[in-house]
Formats: structure tokens, C-alpha cells, sequence
């Protein structure tokens, strides 16, 4: 760090993305991406958008945000498009928590949370999950802070009914609720319509796993107009042009495509199935995923110990040094051939432990 650095960021501890790596190819299930490329009709709408790039982009998204509202049934101003829906969640860190309003999320969860909260300057309170790695609801009733909640969760999988996520939204009134829904397209149950019913309610998405655009960068968030403003005010205050217009057009594509999108997510939801099967054979055990990668554990090695020794493979997995959590890896659910390799690259390396 130079001697300029302001002293406000001595607390920040910086978010370390998933290993993106260029020395040599691996078999990449590191970071949750799609194993598909971009729906071609969205490859083609922003190769066509890529010729008027000398003009800034729409800071509205306007042709993307009507795309939007007819798909999922909302009004046009009850959306907001990001830069990847990291951005609509620091927003949301910006606009909705301060000193008498902490951040609220549990322990164990999306890793960005904690600096996001950091970076924005305002407290974080964080709740500890269950024994099992599941979430108790009603540690989260009147918590009297800014709730945040990904369902599923991660790096778990775990996720909860739309039915106990109503629960919390209700029990806060007097705060927002922000569900993080990254990865409900893979077996979640999704909350955006309640944002009709509570006026507490963000729902924010992405396009980075299920539609396949994790390089264009575009997330999007859901909620009344009253808390789109008050996002829009951050954004406006910040960059209005912060989703270009390449990926904008991706966007479109990737929504008009549903075809596309929906065998896609169908094909991932059955490699999982079939890899979870794959590694409970192997003798790992999996906590039950209904996102697009798995937590899975194994009696006689630790997460590391795998993580290393599938590197050494030319495979990528995740692990994380954080208490309960260090027993795991978690694997992206990749195409049939990836998860095939890892599989008895796996088997190689129990192989060699005997
Ligand atoms: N939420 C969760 C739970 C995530 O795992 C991720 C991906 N790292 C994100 C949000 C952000 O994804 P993106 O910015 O690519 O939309």
C-alpha cells in the first residue's frame, strides 16, 4: 500500500474473485460460470451493437428494461440493471445500511457481503447458520439492520423455500431485505413477485451463471419503484453508464431466447444430480445443492488437500480457510465431460492416498 492510501480503507480487506487462470488450461470449476457459451442470437445482437460503440450506452437500458418487465411481470421502473448484480448489491449496501442501520447476513455466505459492507463504511452484524449449514429464519426477525440473504445460499447450495425468505421480508418491516437470487434459475424458488406485496423486498439476479454472460457483466435487481430510486440515486452518483451497450444487447438476446436458457439449466440440474451420485461414490458427502455447484466433503482429506491435488490435474476447484468450512470444495457443475474427468481424476487421487 503507498503512503497515499487513505486511511479510511486500513479496515478493507479486498473480495479474492475465484482463480482466473492463463497459464495453462484447466478444467475450470471454480467459479460457478456457465459451461455453455452465450445464447447465439445474444452473441449476435451485441456483435451488432459492438459498430456504435462510439456513442455512450442508454444509462437507462431502456430497450433491456422493457425486455425485462414483460418476462417477469413487473413495471418498468421496478427494475434496475448493473454491471453484474455485485454492483446493484453494493448499491444496495450504499443506499439502505448505515451506523444505526448494519448490514445483517449469516456467516457463512457470499464472501463479497463483509466488503461490501466495509467499503461502504457501515457496521455488519453476522449471524451464525445452523450446525448443518442451513439457515434459521427467525434469527432474522426484527433484526433491525439491513437483511441479506442469497438463496440458495453459497457457498452451501442450500436453499430455502420462498415460503420461510416471505417470513423474514414480513418480521422487517421497518428495513429492507435484500435476497441475493444468483442462483435460483438451478432448483430455487424465487421471491420476485413479492416484491407487489412488501415495499421492504429487493430481489437482485444475474446473468452470470444461467444465461451464460459472466464476462459481459450484467446483473439486475427487483424491487417497488421507491427503492429503484433510491438505488438509481447511487448509481447516478456514480456511473450512469455502468452497463455498456454490448452487454446490454447480450442481454436481450439471452432473455429472448428462453429456449436456449431453459435447456441449458435443464442440462445442468441433471450433470449435478449425476456428479453428486459420481462423488457419494467416491465417498464424499454432499450438502443438497440446488445451485449450479456442489459443497461436497471427504472423510480422509481436507478441502485444500483436494483442492491441491485436482490443480495439480489440471482441474479448478474452490476451497475456502474459514472455520466449518475448511473440510469442503466447492465444484461448479460443469458439461458432462468436464464433470466426467473430474470425476476420475477423483477417483486418481483417492487412488494415490491408499
Ligand atoms: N451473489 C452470489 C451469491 C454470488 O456467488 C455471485 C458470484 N460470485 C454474485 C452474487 C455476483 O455475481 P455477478 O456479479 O457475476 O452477477
Amino acid at each position: 500500500m503507498s503512503k497515499f492510501m487513505s486511511k479510511r480503507h486500513d479496515e478493507l480487506d479486498a473480495y479474492v474473485p475465484g482463480e482466473q487462470p492463463q497459464d495453462k488450461k484447466y478444467v475450470k470449476l471454480n467459479t460457478n460460470e456457465s459451461p455453455f457459451p452465450p445464447s447465439p442470437f445474444a452473441q449476435r445482437l451485441a456483435r451488432q451493437a459492438a459498430g456504435t460503440i462510439e456513442l455512450y450506452c442508454d444509462p437507462e437500458s431502456g430497450a433491456l428494461v422493457r425486455i425485462a418487465a414483460e418476462k417477469f411481470g413487473v413495471a418498468e421502473d421496478e427494475i434496475i440493471f448493473t454491471n453484474g448484480s455485485d454492483e446493484v448489491l453494493d448499491f444496495a449496501f450504499a443506499a439502505f445500511c448505515d451506523d444505526k442501520t448494519p448490514a445483517v447476513f449469516p456467516d457463512i455466505t457470499y464472501g463479497f457481503y463483509p466488503v461490501f459492507a466495509t467499503r461502504n463504511g457501515v457496521p455488519y452484524r453476522e449471524i451464525p447458520l445452523k450446525e448443518d449449514l442451513t439457515v434459521n429464519v427467525e434469527d432474522y426477525f426484527g433484526v433491525k439492520g439491513t437483511v441479506f440473504i442469497a438463496n440458495p445460499n453459497a457457498p452451501t447450495g442450500i436453499a430455502l423455500p420462498a415460503a420461510e425468505i416471505e417470513k423474514i421480508v414480513k418480521a422487517n418491516p421497518d428495513n429492507v431485505v435484500v435476497v441475493d437470487e444468483a442462483y435460483v434459475d438451478f432448483g430455487g424458488e424465487s421471491v420476485l413477485p413479492l416484491i407487489k406485496k412488501y415495499d421492504n423486498l429487493l430481489v437482485t439476479e444475474t446473468f452470470s451463471k444461467s444465461r451464460s454472460l459472466a464476462g459481459g457483466r450484467l446483473g439486475m435487481g427487483f424491487a417497488n419503484k421507491a427503492l429503484i430510486a433510491d438505488i438509481k440515486k447511487i448509481k447516478y452518483s456514480f456511473n450512469p453508464y455502468n452497463v455498456n451497450s454490448m452487454t446490454a444487447a447480450a442481454g436481450i438476446g439471452a432473455l429472448l431466447d428462453e429456449e436456449y436458457f431453459k435447456a441449458n439449466v435443464a442440462t445442468i440440474i441433471k450433470t449435478r444430480e449425476n456428479t453428486v451420485f459420481a462423488l457419494e461414490k467416491l465417498g464424499f458427502t454432499t450438502l443438497p445443492s440446488k445451485a449450479n455447484f456442489i459443497f461436497a466433503k471427504h472423510a480422509k482429506m481436507s478441502g485444500k488437500c483436494v483442492y491441491s491435488a485436482l490443480k495439480d490435474k489440471g482441474v479448478l476447484v474452490r476451497y475456502f480457510d474459514k472455520d466449518r468450512l475448511r473440510d469442503y470444495v466447492r465444484i461448479t457443475v460443469g458439461s458432462a465431460e468436464d464433470m466426467r474427468v473430474l470425476a476420475e481424476t477423483l477417483a486418481d487421487i483417492i487412488g494415490e492416498q491408499k
